[in-house]
C-alpha cells in the first residue's frame, strides 16, 4: 500500500531506496532460543561481558582526572560496580538462560526489566532515580556482548540504497551511522536545529525528522521515497510518482553540479562588498567537502564531536592531531576550533551528567570551567596545533565578563605550560566568543572589549530567547528565526560589532538558509559560516544581491512586529 507521511524536512534533496528500521535504542535485544549443548557456552559468554565491563570500570577509576567531579564521579563508579555485582541482576540472567534456554542479550534485559519494575515501587525519590544507572550498566554489557562471538549482526539488505528509519537519533547516533552509507535519515523525534539534523545536513544527505509514526508504519525493506525539501516520504510508491521522483533527483544533481562552476568565483554582492563564506564542521575529515565547495575558511569545528562515541576521552595528543590536520589541510585558511560544547544533547558517558534540563545546565563553556583539566588539555592541544596553520579559537555560551576573564585566564595558564616546555605556538591566536545567549547579546559592550572576534550562534540564541527547547518537535513550531525580538537582537549585534570594528560572524543554521541571506546582508553581517553542502547555494543568492536595494528594506524587516508583514517583505526582498 502507498501513503504519505509528513514531517520537517532538515536536510535537502531527494532520496530513493529501501528502508532500514534501527533499534529504537541499544537496549532493544532480540530473542532466539540457544541449543541445549550451547547453553554452557552462552552462560561463559554473558560472565566475560560482565568481566569486561568490571574492568572497563576499573580502568575509568584509574584514569579519573583530579578535580571538584572527582568524588561525585568515585561514587557513580562504585555504584555501578554494585549493581553489576549484584546477583539480581548477573546471578538471576545466568539462570534465566539455564532454565529458558534463550541468548544472553536477552537474558540480561529481562533481568534488567524486573530491577527496574522493582525500582518503581521504592517510595525514595533518590533510589528510584537511580533506574538510570541500572540502564547504562546493562548497556555496558550488552555492548561488551557484542565484541562476543555468538552474536551475530543484523543484516542490512541492500546496503547501498538503504534509508534509515528510527525513532530518534542522538547527534552521537547519526554520527556512528555515517560509517554505513545511508541514503536518508528519517525520525519520529527531532527539529531542524537539532544537532541531530545539523549533522545529517553536514552528511548531505535529505533528511526528514518529526515523522511521528514513521517507525511504526514504515516496514523493514519498504521502499521509500525521501523528499527533504517538501518535508515528505512517500511510502510504496506507484510506478508513475517514482519516475517523477527519479527525474526530479537527476534534475536536482546536474543542478548542483552547475553550482560547482561558482566555486573559485569571488564573492560579492552585485555593488562589490566583499563576503566571506566560510563552513562548519564536526571532525577533520569533512575538510574534504569544505574544500570541494571552496571555503574561505572553518568558522565553526564542533570540536565536541571528537569526543562522542567512545569510552575514554581523547587526550593532548590526539586532540593535537585532529586540529593540526585540519589546520595544515586548510593550507593558511583560518579555522576556527570552538572549544568543547558538551552537555546539553552531547554528553560522553560517566563525564557529563543527565540534568532536567540540560539546555540551561552544566554545558559548554559553563562545563569546560567546571572540569579546568579537560579544559587545559583541549587549549594545549590547539595552541600547539596553531604553529601549523591559521587557528582561531572559540568559546561557547559566554554569558558573563566573569566566564570570559577565567577563560582569558585558562588560555594564558595554558600558553604558560607550553613556554615553560619552550613548546611554540601562535602566540597571538585570535580569541572569541560566541554569542548565543541573550545576556551576552545584550551587554554586548563587554564581550567587545574583551574578545578579538564574535560569530553569532542563532541555533542557541533563537531557543534562549523564546524558551524553546531546540531539540522538542512539540515546541518545534514556535521556534522562529524571524521573531521580531530574534531580528531585533542580530541587528543589533552586528551594528555594534561592526561600528567597534570586531568581526563578526554567524555560524548557526540561518547562516546556511538562502531565504535569511539577504536580510542579514542588508544588516551588515559579511561572514557567514554554515554547512559546507550549502555554501554555493548561499554564494549564488550572494552574487545576485544589490546592498543598497538590501539595506533599506532589511531595516524595515526589523522595524515591523507582525509576522505576515514580515514574512510580506522578506518575500519582496528575495525576489
Ligand atoms: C548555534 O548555537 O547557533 C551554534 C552554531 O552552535 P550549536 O548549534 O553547536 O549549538
Ligand atoms: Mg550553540
Amino acid at each position: 500500500m502507498s501513503f504519505i507521511l509528513h514531517g520537517v524536512g532538515v536536510s535537502d534533496g531527494i532520496a530513493i531506496g529501501h528502508a532500514h528500521l534501527a533499534k529504537p535504542t541499544a537496549l532493544e535485544a532480540a530473542h532466539h532460543l540457544v541449543p541445549k549443548n550451547q547453553i554452557d557456552r552462552e552462560i561463559a559468554r554473558l560472565n566475560d561481558a560482565f568481566a569486561v565491563v568490571r574492568k572497563e570500570l576499573e580502568t575509568l577509576q584509574a584514569s579519573a582526572m583530579d578535580g571538584p567531579a572527582l568524588a561525585e564521579f568515585s561514587a557513580f563508579l562504585e555504584l555501578h560496580h554494585m549493581i553489576l555485582d549484584d546477583p539480581m541482576l548477573s546471578e538471576a540472567a545466568s539462570n534465566c538462560i539455564a532454565q529458558t534456554h534463550c541468548n544472553a542479550e536477552w537474558a540480561i534485559t529481562q533481568q534488567m526489566d524486573a530491577l527496574l519494575e522493582q525500582f518503581e515501587k521504592i517510595d525514595d525519590a533518590y533510589l528510584r532515580e537511580r533506574k538510570t544507572d541500572v540502564i547504562q550498566v546493562v548497556e555496558r554489557v550488552l555492548k561488551a556482548l557484542l565484541g562476543h562471538p555468538g552474536y551475530i549482526p543484523p543484516p542490512v539488505k541492500y546496503a547501498g540504497d538503504s534509508i534509515l528509519v528510527a525513532h530518534d537519533l542522538s547527534p552521537a547516533d547519526v554520527m556512528q551511522y555515517k560509517q554505513h552509507h545511508f541514503n536518508a535519515f528519517l525520525t519520529d523525534l527531532g527539529s531542524p536545529t537539532s544537532h541531530t539534523a545539523i549533522v545529517a545536513r553536514s552528511l548531505n544527505i535529505p533528511s526528514v525528522v518529526a515523522l511521528h509514526h514513521a517507525h511504526q508504519v514504515i516496514l523493514e525493506n519498504d521502499y521509500l521515497i525521501v523528499d527533504g525539501s517538501q518535508n515528505i516520504v512517500i511510502v510504496n510508491p506507484g510506478k508513475y510518482v517514482l519516475s517523477e521522483y527519479r527525474l526530479r533527483k537527476s534534475q536536482l544533481e546536474l543542478e548542483k553540479r552547475k553550482l560547482k562552476r561558482l566555486k573559485s568565483v569571488v564573492t560579492m554582492t552585485l555593488d562589490g562588498t566583499p563576503v566571506e563564506l566560510h563552513a562548519n564542521i564536526e571532525l577533520p575529515h569533512d575538510v574534504e567537502q569544505v574544500k570541494e565547495n571552496g571555503a574561505d575558511g572553518i568558522g565553526l569545528f564542533r570540536s565536541e564531536f571528537l569526543f562522542l562515541n567512545r569510552d575514554n576521552l581523547p587526550d593532548e595528543d590526539e586532540q593535537f592531531e585532529a586540529y593540526r590536520s585540519v589546520a595544515v589541510n586548510m593550507r593558511g585558511l583560518p579555522v576556527t576550533i570552538r572549544t568543547f560544547d558538551l552537555g546539553g544533547d552531547k554528553n560522553v558517558k560517566n563525564i557529563t551528567r543527565v540534568a532536567a534540563n540540560p539546555a540551561l545546565g552544566l554545558r559548554a563553556i559553563r562545563f569546560c570551567l567546571a572540569e579546568p583539566g579537560l579544559f587545559h588539555t583541549q587549549l594545549r592541544a590547539i595552541l600547539r596545533a596553531s604553529n601549523f596553520g591559521k587557528l582561531r579559537i572559540l568559546i561557547p555560551m559566554l554569558s558573563s565578563v566573569s566566564e570570559i576573564e577565567q577563560t582569558l585566564h585558562l588560555i594564558d595558564e595554558a600558553k604558560q605550560s607550553l613556554r615553560d616546555e619552550q613548546i611554540t605556538f601562535d602566540e597571538d591566536i585570535p580569541v572569541g566568543g560566541m554569542i548565543e545567549i541573550p545576556a551576552a547579546a545584550l551587554r554586548l559592550d563587554m564581550f567587545l572589549r574583551k574578545l578579538d572576534f564574535l560569530s553569532i550562534g542563532t541555533n542557541d540564541l533563537i531557543q534562549y530567547t523564546l524558551a524553546i527547547d531546540r531539540v522538542d518537535d512539540a515546541v518545534a513550531h514556535l521556534y522562529n528565526p524571524l521573531h521580531p525580538a530574534v531580528l531585533w537582537l542580530i541587528a543589533r549585534i552586528i551594528q555594534s560589532a561592526n561600528r567597534a570594528r570586531v568581526p563578526v560572524a554567524i555560524c548557526g543554521e540561518m547562516a546556511g538558509d538562502i531565504q535569511f541571506t539577504r536580510l542579514l546582508l542588508g544588516l551588515g553581517l559579511q561572514q557567514f559560516s554554515m554547512y559546507p553542502a550549502q555554501l554555493l547555494t548561499v554564494k549564488r543568492q550572494v552574487l545576485n544581491s544589490y546592498l543598497p536595494d538590501v539595506i533599506p528594506l532589511a531595516h524595515r524587516i526589523v522595524k515591523t512586529e507582525n509576522s505576515e508583514k514580515i514574512s510580506g517583505l522578506l518575500m519582496k526582498l528575495n525576489n
